[in-house]
């Protein structure tokens, strides 16, 4: 999670492969509608972050997901579990918890399948949805 101001991101230009990438994340936001949760159009880039090495950026509260190369090497889970937890921070502008498996700042290396991770979408989505 960066502040709008402060971000530092390469966005790739679209090609073949960059849109097989936007296909995933976007997928994985199709499968949250697919539970039935509403959520908003949300503008995805994938491209490679500047001067750090973070594996997405959400542009808090403006349905915005910037999502880096890296997070695209480890597995299905991997990506998912990023391009949920940006979506936390684009769509609600949630916070950072350490207690939290999706929220936590760091991303674990072993993360949640897709029922847990769902589950914990959904728990935050009806604390902004009441
Ligand atoms: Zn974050």
């Amino acid at each position: 999670m960066i502040r709008g101001i402060d971000i530092k991101f390469k966005k790739h230009k679209m090609g073949e492969e960059v849109y097989l990438k936007k296909r995933q994340v976007l997928n994985f936001i199709y499968e949250l509608k697919n539970e039935g949760l509403r959520l908003p159009r949300i503008e995805v880039k994938i491209g490679e972050p500047k001067n750090c090495n973070v594996l997405g950026i959400a542009i808090l509260k403006e349905n915005k997901i910037y999502i880096s190369d890296s997070a695209f090497i480890s597995g299905e889970n991997f990506l998912r579990h990023t391009v949920y937890h940006e979506l936390l921070h684009a769509i609600y502008g949630c916070e950072h918890d350490k207690k939290c498996h999706l929220m936590n700042a760091y991303q674990p290396r072993i993360v949640f399948g897709k029922d847990k991770l769902v589950s914990i979408f959904k728990k935050y989505y009806n604390k902004y949805n009441k």
